[in-house]
C-alpha cells in the first residue's frame, strides 16, 4: 500500500512538557451504558488524548477532573501498560462461558486508540492480536488518525465482527485548524478512508460532532463519494449530556468569536442528515441511534 500515515500524521509526540508517564492497567474492558447503550463494552488503551480537541466531553468525565496531576487536557497520555495481559484474562474467562459472541465492544470512548503514542506502544495492536485469538460478537473502533492504516490487516482479519469508524467533522479545513488544530488534516483523514475501503475495511465516516461545512451539497457528495455508512451528530444530540459538556468548553466561544452561529442549533446537522437519508437510507444514521445501530444486527 503507498498510503503512508508515519509521514503525514502530525502526531505531536516531540513535545517535551507532556506526561507520557505509563499507567499499569487494572482491568481491559469496562462496562457501558448510556450514549452507547447496546455496546456491552468499552476498551480504552490509552489515558488522555493529544488531538485535545476544543469540544471533546471527555474534559468533563471524572478521569479527567481528577487526573493526578491536574493537567490540561492534551497534555497527558499514559499508556495503561498491562492492558493486553488483563483482557486476555477477561476474554479467557467469556470464552470459558461461551459468551464472546455477546459482546459488543467499543474502542475507545475516551481516548483514540490511534493517536501518535501508539506507534510506540501498539497497545491497540495488542488489542487486536487478542480479538484474533477470541473474536468479540462485535468490535467498533473510533478513530481520526491515519494511524489506523498500520493495522488493517488486523482489522480485515475480524471480518464482519469489526468495523473501523472514522471521525470526519466537516469539509471545511479551517474549521478543522480552529476547534480541533492538533488532529490531522482532513485531506490526510479522507485518504485514509479510501485506504481503508479499498483494503475492504467496513467503514462508518462519524461527522460527530457535526461542525460548520460548506454546503449541505458539497459536503453530502464527498461523504457519498466514499462509499461508506454515516452517523451524523450534534453537540447536543451527542454529548450525553444534551449540551451541557459542551457547555462547558470553549466551544461557544470559538463560534462567537468565528461568527458560526448558536453552537447548539442542530439544523444543520439535520440538514446534512436529511439530505444523506434520502440517498444513502438505512446506511445512515443519526446520533446515538447511528452509534448503535451495528449492536442491532448482532
Ligand atoms: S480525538 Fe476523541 S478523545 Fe481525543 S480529544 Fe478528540 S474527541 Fe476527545
Amino acid at each position: 500500500m503507498s498510503f503512508q500515515p508515519s509521514a503525514q500524521a502530525p502526531l505531536l509526540e516531540n513535545s517535551s512538557s507532556i506526561d507520557r508517564s505509563p499507567r499499569q492497567a487494572s482491568g481491559g474492558l469496562t462496562k457501558t451504558g448510556g450514549f452507547l447503550a447496546g455496546f456491552t463494552h468499552t476498551l480504552q488503551p490509552y489515558i488522555g488524548c493529544r488531538f485535545a480537541c476544543e469540544y471533546c466531553y471527555v474534559k468533563g468525565l471524572s478521569v479527567h477532573r481528577f487526573h493526578q496531576p491536574p493537567a490540561n487536557w492534551g497534555d497527558y497520555v499514559h499508556p495503561r501498560i498491562g492492558i493486553a495481559e488483563q483482557l486476555r484474562k477477561e476474554l479467557t474467562r467469556l470464552a470459558a462461558r461461551n459468551e464472546l459472541d455477546q459482546l459488543a465492544i467499543f474502542m475507545s470512548s475516551a481516548t483514540d486508540p490511534y493517536q501518535g503514542a501508539e506507534r510506540q506502544w501498539r497497545l491497540s495492536r495488542a488489542c487486536l492480536d487478542l480479538f484474533q485469538e477470541f473474536p468479540p460478537g462485535l468490535l467498533v473502533i473510533q478513530t481520526r488518525s491515519p494511524l489506523v492504516v498500520d493495522d488493517f490487516a488486523r482489522i480485515r482479519a475480524l471480518g464482519a465482527r469489526c468495523w473501523l469508524n472514522f471521525t470526519l467533522e466537516t469539509d471545511l479545513e479551517a474549521v478543522r485548524q480552529t476547534l480541533t488544530p492538533h488532529c490531522p488534516s482532513i485531506a490526510q483523514r479522507l485518504a485514509a478512508i479510501q485506504a481503508a475501503t479499498a483494503f475492504g475495511l467496513q467503514v462508518q465516516i462519524t461527522v460527530s460532532p457535526c461542525l460548520p461545512y460548506s454546503s449541505v451539497e458539497t459536503f453530502g457528495q464527498q461523504l457519498l463519494a466514499q462509499h461508506c455508512r454515516v452517523i451524523v451528530d450534534s453537540f447536543v444530540s451527542g454529548d450525553g449530556q444534551a449540551g451541557k459538556r459542551t457547555a462547558a468548553t470553549a466551544t461557544g466561544a470559538r463560534y462567537a468569536e468565528q461568527a458560526w452561529g448558536d453552537w447548539r442549533s442542530e439544523e444543520r446537522a439535520r440538514a446534512l442528515y436529511e439530505w444523506l437519508e434520502i440517498r444513502l437510507g438505512e446506511r445512515v444514521g443519526w446520533s446515538q441511534a447511528g452509534f448503535t445501530a451495528l449492536t442491532q444486527r448482532q
